[in-house]
């Protein structure tokens, strides 16, 4: 903690009382980077899980061979990839520059706030499969959990991710779904009857 240190004022960062903007700026790509970060750290889990419900034996079999366990595994591989397929979209979305700064925005606060709760499934699913040993640091996964828990919260937690999304969400709407749009309201048989739809 510093306390009355002063700093010239040509040092200070966009100007006096500047640096809120600067943080909050150089928050999104922070949100990016976690998300990324995360993918890598908690893929270890899963190949972690892989192996060993290959070699470990229960009733004379492999565990992979129990689908409570086989599948486990498969909702990570599968929630991984969904992590992956979510931060490359974005990725994509911000080289191609034309993305609005509010798309980039919201779509970064999504991969961060899905990449960390799908990490923290795959985790748990991977520390299921490997059992008591799992728990222990006999394997790293316990490492791998405390580690990744961590990403829910830090870069703004994931409440503050979903506010951003919301708020991103609805001005998007609004903006870019105008008349013009075929109204998908009036694909209803019922669509007619206005005094159904009540609104105050
Ligand atoms: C290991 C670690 C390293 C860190 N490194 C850095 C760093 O290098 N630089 C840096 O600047 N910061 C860093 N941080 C801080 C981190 O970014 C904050 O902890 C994080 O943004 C959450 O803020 P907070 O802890 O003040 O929680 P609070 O803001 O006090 O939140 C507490 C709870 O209230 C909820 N909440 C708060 N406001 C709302 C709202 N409006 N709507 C709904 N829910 C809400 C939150 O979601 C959370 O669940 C680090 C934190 C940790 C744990």
């Amino acid at each position: 903690m510093l306390k009355g240190v002063r700093v010239p004022e040509r040092f200070a960062l966009n100007g006096i009382n500047g640096g809120a903007a600067v943080f909050k700026h150089m928050m999104i790509p922070e949100r990016l980077g976690t998300s990324a970060m995360t993918i890598g750290a908690v893929r270890p889990a899963l190949e972690i899980a892989t192996r060993y419900s290959s070699k470990r034996k229960a009733f004379g079999q492999p565990i992979m061979n129990f689908q409570a366990v086989g599948f486990n595994v498969a909702d990570s591989v599968m929630l991984l990839d969904n992590a992956r397929s979510l931060v490359y979209s974005t990725c994509l979305a911000i080289d191609s520059g034309n993305a609005t700064p509010g798309r980039i925005r919201r779509m970064i606060s999504q991969s961060k706030k899905y990449v960390s709760e799908a990490a923290w499934d795959v985790a748990n699913k991977c520390m299921q499969v490997v059992g008591g040993i799992g728990y222990t640091n006999v394997y790293p996964l316990e490492r791998i959990l405390r580690d990744i828990r961590l990403s829910m919260i830090w870069v703004g937690t994931n409440e503050i991710m979903q506010l951003i999304i919301q708020m991103e969400w609805y001005k998007e709407f609004f903006k870019t779904v105008k008349g013009d749009v075929r109204d998908v309201e009036l694909d209803s048989p019922n669509a007619d009857q206005t005094d159904e739809k009540v609104y105050e």
